[in-house]
C-alpha cells in the first residue's frame, strides 16, 4: 500500500510560520490544525490525541510541532500493538530542534535531516548503526528489500561489534557509506534476486527487479510462488505483475498480487505472456517461461512498476456526508487522497477539498449527471483513480445510481473492466434526524419532492400512500424556486392523515456553518420556512417531543407501535 502523505500537526497559531517552512519540503503533505486555534491551516481538528493516534494507525508520517513528550505520551498506547509504524518527529515550535522520535524503518531519519537542512538546524539522530555507518542498513532505499529484520538487527549489532563486512552485488547506495570492509569478512551484505536461505552472518538485501506476466489461469499467488522457486528466484525481488487489458477485472490476479504485496499492471494483449513481459519493459533479459501462464523476467535493475504499462483504472462514487469534515467516512477520506481527478457539482468539489497541485478538478454544473458520469468512466478506463462527489450518501437521491445508468448503458469493455465503487456517506435525512434526536427512530418513508426526473401525480400518491401508513417522512429537496407550489401541495395531502400536533424538523445546512435546526408542528409549518437547503422531517402519530435540559427539544419515534411493551 502506498504511504500516505505526511501530517503536520500544529496546536497553536504561532507554529503555523514553521509549518509551511515543512510544508514546502513536502508539497503534498498537509497542515492540520487545532480548530478554533489556528486559521489557514489545511485541515482543521477538534481532538490532539485522537487525531494524532488516528493518523499512525492509518499509517500518516507525523511531523508535530509540539514537545516531544506530548507526542511520546499520545501515541505510548499503541506502540505495543503490531501494525503501522510511520515516522513520527517532534519539532520544536520555532523551528530550533527537529527530533526523530519513531519509524527508523521508514525512514524517519531520513526525514530529520531533510527538515533539519530546510531549517538550517542538526537533526538529533540517535540510531547509533545510522550514527557509526551514515546509513541505516535494516531500510535500504526503495526499489530494495530487506530479507528478514530480525536476523537484520543482529547482523547490525555485530557489525556495531567492531566486525568488517564484505557487499556482494551492487549497492549503489552504500557507496557513501562508512562500512569497515574487507573482502575477507565473515560478515556478508548480500544484494541479488537468487532465492537463499537466510543465514546469521548475511544481510540479504533484495532489488526489486523481477517481473511476472501472467494471464486468467492464474488464481491466487500459489503458482507463482512455485514458479519463482522453480527458476530459483527469490519472491522479495518481486516488483509487480503484469496482465493483459482484457484480464483487467480477473479477481484470481488482483488475489494474487494482493497476497504478494505487490502493483498489478496491465499492457495491451500480446500473443503470450512472454510476449506480454518483453513489450513491456525495455531492458529485461529474456523472460523465462514457466508453461503456458507465466513469464518471469529479470532486469538488471530494480524496476518502477509505475513505468510499467498502466493500472486498472479507479471509479469512486462518494458520499461527503452533510458537509462537516468529522461526518466523512474515512473510507471516503482515503479515497479522496488517492484521486488523480475529482468530478463534481462544484460546491461539493469545493468541499470535498482542499486538492493537491497534481489532483485535477472538473467542476460541473448541477444538471449534467448522466454527461458526468460519461467523463468519469473516460478518465478511469485510461487507468486513472477518478471520484465522483456527492453530499449526504451518492446512493439517496445523487450521483451512484447515474454511474451505474451510464455503466449499464455502455457496451465498452473498457468501461465495465475499470474498478467501481461506491462508498457510502451520512445523509442529509440521518444526519438530521440524530441533531434531533431519534424522529426516524420507527419505520419511515424517504422522498424527493422534486418532479424534475418524475411526474408529480406519483409524487401525490406516494406522499398519500405513505402518510396513510402512519410512516414518518423525510422530504429531501422539498422546496425551489422552479418548484414553489410543490410543498405546500404535499402539505395538504399529509395534513389529510396526520394531526396538526404532529412534529415536524427543519434541519437546514446540517453540518455546514451557519447550520440551524428547528421543531415544529405540523400545523405551524409553512412552505416560507423552507428553502433548497431544508432536510424536512414529519413524524408518525407516534413521534414524541420533550424538553431538553440546555433548551430546545428531543424529539423521537419510538420503536414499538401500538401497545409499548412492558
Ligand atoms: N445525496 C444527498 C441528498 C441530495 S438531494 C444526501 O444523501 O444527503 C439535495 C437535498 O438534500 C436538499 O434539497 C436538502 O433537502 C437535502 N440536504 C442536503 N444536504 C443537506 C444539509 N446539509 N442540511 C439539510 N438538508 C440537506
Amino acid at each position: 500500500m502506498a504511504r500516505s502523505l505526511a501530517a503536520i500537526v500544529i496546536l497553536g497559531q504561532g507554529s503555523l510560520g514553521t509549518a509551511r517552512s515543512i510544508q514546502r519540503l513536502y508539497p503534498d503533505a498537509l497542515i492540520y490544525g487545532l480548530a478554533e486555534r489556528v486559521e489557514g491551516a489545511d485541515r482543521s481538528y477538534q481532538e490532539f490525541g485522537a487525531t494524532l493516534r488516528q493518523l499512525y494507525q492509518q499509517d500518516t508520517p507525523i511531523i508535530a510541532l509540539c514537545a516531544a513528550g506530548i507526542v511520546i505520551r499520545t501515541l505510548a498506547p499503541l506502540l505495543l500493538e503490531k501494525g503501522a509504524e510511520p515516522p513520527v518527529l517532534a519539532v520544536a515550535e520555532d523551528g530550533s530542534a527537529v527530533v526523530p522520535l519513531l519509524g527508523g524503518l521508514g525512514g524517519v531519519n531520513v526525514m530529520a535531516r531533510e527538515i533539519a537542512a530546510g531549517l538550517g538546524v542538526a537533526a538529533a539522530i540517535t540510531t547509533s548503526g545510522e550514527l557509526r555507518f551514515g546509513t541505516c542498513l535494516l531500510n535500504p532505499p526503495s526499489g530494495y528489500a530487506l530479507g528478514d529484520l530480525e536476523l537484520g538487527k543482529r547482523f547490525v549489532s555485530d557489525l556495531l561489534g567492531g566486525e568488517s563486512v564484505r557487499i556482494e552485488g551492487a549497492a549503489p547506495w552504500l557507496a557513501e557509506a562508512r562500512l569497515p570492509q574487507d573482502q575477507q569478512a565473515r560478515l556478508t551484505i548480500r544484494v541479488g534476486s537468487a532465492e537463499r536461505e537466510p543465514a546469521a552472518n548475511e544481510l540479504l538485501i533484495y532489488p526489486r527487479s523481477v517481473l511476472i506476466a501472467c494471464n486468467g489461469n492464474i488464481h491466487g499467488a500459489e503458482a507463482l510462488r512455485e514458479a519463482l522457486h522453480q527458476k530459483r528466484i527469490a519472491v522479495q525481488s518481486l516488483a509487480c505483475l503484469l496482465a493483459a487489458d482484457s484480464d483487467m477485472a480477473h479477481r484470481g490476479l488482483h488475489e494474487a498480487a494482493a497476497e504478494l504485496g505487490v502493483p498489478l499492471r496491465f499492457a495491451p494483449v500480446a500473443s503470450s505472456v512472454v510476449e506480454l513481459a518483453q513489450r513491456a519493459v525495455a531492458q529485461l533479459l529474456p523472460p523465462l517461461s514457466v508453461g503456458d501462464d507465466i513469464a518471469i523476467a529479470v532486469a538488471s535493475q530494480p524496476l518502477d512498476p509505475e513505468q510499467i504499462g498502466r493500472p486498472r483504472g479507479r471509479l469512486a462514487v462518494i458520499g461527503l456526508g452533510p458537509g462537516a469534515a468529522e461526518l466523512m467516512v474515512p473510507a471516503v477520506k482515503a479515497e479522496l487522497a488517492r484521486a488523480n481527478d475529482i468530478l463534481g457539482y462544484e460546491t461539493y468539489v469545493r468541499m470535498a477539498g482542499p486538492f493537491r497541485a497534481d489532483q485535477v478538478m472538473h467542476c460541473t454544473d448541477n444538471r449534467e449527471e448522466m454527461q458526468r458520469a460519461r467523463h468519469a468512466f473516460e478518465l478511469a478506463a485510461q487507468g486513472r483513480s477518478v471520484v465522483v462527489v456527492s453530499s449526504g450518501d451518492p446512493g439517496v437521491f445523487a450521483m451512484a445510481a447515474a454511474v451505474l445508468e451510464a455503466l449499464h448503458e455502455s457496451s465498452d469493455p473498457a468501461w465495465h473492466r475499470v474498478d467501481l465503487q461506491i462508498l457510502p456517506g451520512v445523509s442529509a435525512s440521518l444526519a438530521t434526524a440524530a441533531q434531533a434526536g431519534a424522529p426516524l427512530g420507527h419505520d419511515f418513508c424517504v422522498l424527493s419532492l422534486s418532479d424534475n426526473l418524475k411526474p408529480w401525480d406519483i409524487i401525490e400518491k406516494r406522499l398519500d400512500l405513505a402518510s396513510q401508513a402512519d410512516l414518518a417522512l423525510a422530504f429531501y429537496n422539498p422546496i425551489s424556486r422552479s418548484r414553489p407550489w410543490q410543498l405546500g401541495r404535499a402539505l395538504e395531502i399529509v395534513r389529510q392523515h396526520r394531526t396538526p400536533q404532529t412534529p415536524v424538523v427543519l434541519g437546514r445546512d446540517i453540518g455546514r456553518p451557519g447550520q440551524t435546526l428547528r421543531v415544529i408542528t405540523l400545523g405551524e409549518l409553512t412552505p416560507e420556512q423552507v428553502d433548497m437547503r431544508t432536510m424536512v422531517l414529519v413524524g408518525s402519530s407516534t413521534t414524541c417531543v420533550f424538553p431538553r435540559a440546555e433548551g430546545g427539544e428531543w424529539v423521537y419515534t419510538p420503536r414499538w407501535y401500538g401497545n409499548k411493551p412492558v
